[in-house]
């Protein structure tokens, strides 16, 4: 500090201006002077801001008498240049702050007083005129007032108004002077009565009691039915006494109404006290719903700032959505509650019928688990759950109908395995029975033609011979004549037995007419197959078939082909045939080779 208090000032001016370029610092003469005396160490005086203030309060609101007194106090706490003053108007003026009731009734007196009033300037026509201008543009009470009391005024110093922009002039016009203090008796003139005018100024006067004024009492029924008695006894008034008497009238009427006015400021005060209090309620207890939080901040901040008609209508109609946002959640949180009372007895209900679920449904409840999760509301929660439950009914429904379809399946491929089996079982007898003759238990001419195809694609398979043998029973007819048919049939059966016992395994008996019969010889060359026939021969020889116990010798022809290289198998019997023929031809009971 020492070394500070010893720079000289040349050289604090020029560090000063080093400090204001290094620290960017607008080169004002306040920012010198701040920097000055930091670098110097001396403390400096903080000057009134007089300017500053004048330019702040310079555009203040002047639209009420009110409003244009305490811009006046604060103009005058400025001019005064001491703190101490502007706080002690600041003060004043708070404590005062919008409880003063606008005085109707001294301005509504001299109203009237300068009514009938000769002023020198202006005729009762042209206050008339100006009197019946301010009341049509002027809607508001407070602005009605003030240019009422402007008018009152002009009229009091004798000063006509402009025709044009006379209601600008009035609403820019300060008072000067409190309305009460504008009497009748400020004013110099002696009163007269202008008889035409004072009709026109009475009607005026009527119709203020009956339009505005009524108006503003619609709260005091009292009053209001007061200010129509009077506006008419205004017209009627003709003589002085009577004038005289409504004056009294309207004296007393004056006071009542800024009593009313007075209560009114009061009321409106408390009302928006309660409303607000409300308000504030209805935010503590409602804290789950984000969109009504937002609402209510709203409605809050309509009520803090100064309440004209618009801000009223806004604040009516947020509270509207309010109600009946609320009125929609109360419903919203029954049909929850029933749904969730309802679902969980579902649940319960249905729980052990879950036979499965799949990973599709595993997903969907997760992400529903998800979104109920970050719900912000009931109703967005509610339609998470509707969703589970349609998903979870979904599932259900047609792991059910799964479960269904499956046994139903197993059933159904139970019975048509069953039926297969039955069917293949049918086929096989069917089968059978078309292949095989009954009375002989050989094979038939079907089944000759299956046991052909077999056998010869075998042998050409293993380039192994196939003979073929036709016998055909000799004199059979004679036996059937002789012994009747029943034991031919018997014959037949016998033959066919002794052949298939002597043929090997793999030998295929025929029968192939009525007493005519194939053999098919796989790997058998033609000699070995004739030699089988004539074993055949010898065994019939040898097991003679009896009936009725007469031995009966049973012979039979045969002819014998080998199934030649790419030779048709049908061909290959029809040789045989020939050669069993043939064998007829040289004496029966023989074997032919084709
Ligand atoms: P051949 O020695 O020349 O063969 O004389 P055959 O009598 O055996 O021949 P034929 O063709 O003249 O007679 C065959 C008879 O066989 C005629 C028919 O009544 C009889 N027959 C055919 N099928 C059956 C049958 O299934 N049962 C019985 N009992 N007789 C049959
Ligand atoms: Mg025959
Ligand atoms: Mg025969």
């Amino acid at each position: 500090m020492s070394e500070e208090e010893d720079m000289q000032p040349s050289e604090i001016a020029r560090e000063v201006l080093r400090q204001l370029a290094l620290r960017r610092i607008a080169p004002t003469p306040d920012n010198y002077l701040m920097l000055y005396s930091e670098i110097s160490g001396t403390k400096v005086e903080e000057a009134f801001p007089q300017k500053a203030l004048k330019q702040l309060t310079s555009n203040l609101p002047n639209g009420t008498t009110e409003q244009v007194k305490y811009a006046r106090m604060i103009d005058a706490a400025i001019n005064a240049g001491t703190w101490d003053a502007f706080r002690d108007a600041l003060k004043e003026i708070f404590e005062r702050g919008g409880r003063d009731p606008l005085p109707w009734s001294g301005m509504l007196k001299d109203l009237f007083t300068q009514l009938e009033t000769h002023t020198s300037g202006f005729t009762q026509a042209k206050k008339r005129e100006s009197l019946d201008h301010v009341l049509r543009a002027s809607a508001a009470p407070d602005i009605l007032f003030q240019r009422l009391q402007n008018v009152v005024r002009h009229w009091a110093r004798g000063a006509p108004l402009p025709d044009a922009g006379m209601i600008e002039t009035l609403d820019s016009e300060a008072s000067e002077t409190t309305p009460a203090t504008t009497s009748a008796e400020a004013v110099p003139n002696a009163p007269t009565v202008d008889k035409v005018g004072s009709t026109e100024l009475r009607e005026l006067i009527a119709k203020v009691l009956e339009d505005p004024v009524h108006a503003l009492l619609n709260g005091s029924p009292e009053l209001a039915e007061q200010s129509l008695t009077l506006a008419k006894a205004v017209r009627q008034a003709r003589q002085e006494k009577q004038i005289n008497d409504i004056l009294a009238q309207l004296k007393q009427f004056s006071y009542k109404v800024s009593y009313v006015a007075e209560d009114q400021t009061e009321l409106r005060a408390e009302l928006l006290g309660i409303l607000k209090l409300l308000i504030d309620n209805i935010g503590e207890i409602v804290v789950e719903d984000q969109w009504l939080h937002g609402q209510i901040n709203t409605v809050s901040e309509l009520l803090s700032k100064p309440l004209d008609l618009r801000a009223l209508d806004s604040v009516e109609r947020m509270l509207k959505d309010v109600i009946y946002k609320q009125s929609g959640l109360k419903k919203n949180l029954q049909d929850a509650n029933n749904k969730l009372k309802q679902m969980l007895a579902t649940f319960v209900d249905r729980l052990g019928d879950f036979s499965s679920t799949t990973s599709e449904y595993h997903d969907k409840i997760e992400a529903c688990a998800v979104r109920i999760s970050s719900a912000r509301d009931i109703s967005e929660l509610s339609s998470v759950l509707e969703e589970v439950m349609q998903e979870t009914r979904a599932v259900q429904l047609n792991a059910a109908r799964s479960h269904d379809e499956i046994s139903e399946m197993r059933q159904r491929v139970n019975e048509a395995e069953r039926e297969v089996k039955r069917l293949q079982v049918e086929l096989s007898h069917a089968s059978e029975m078309v292949r095989i003759d009954p009375l002989t238990g050989a094979l038939n001419r079907k089944g000759l033609e299956e046991a052909m195809e077999r056998e010869v694609a075998r042998t050409r398979r293993h380039e192994s011979p196939l003979s073929f043998a036709m016998l055909d029973i000799d004199n059979f007819k004679q036996i059937n004549d002789t012994l009747g048919h029943t034991a031919g049939d018997s014959a037949l059966q016998h033959l066919a037995e002794i052949t298939r016992e002597t043929i090997r395994p793999q030998d295929t008996l025929v029968r192939y007419g009525g007493e005519e019969f194939v053999i098919l010889l796989p790997e058998t060359v033609m000699e070995d197959a004739i030699k089988v026939m004539e074993r055949v021969q010898r065994e019939l020889t040898r097991r003679y078939f009896l009936h009725d116990n007469n031995k009966l010798l049973i012979t039979f022809s045969a002819g014998v082909a080998e199934l030649a290289n790419e030779e048709d198998p049908t061909e290959a019997i029809r040789r045989a045939d020939q050669a069993m023929y043939l064998a007829k031809r040289a004496g029966k009971n023989r074997v032919m080779a084709a």
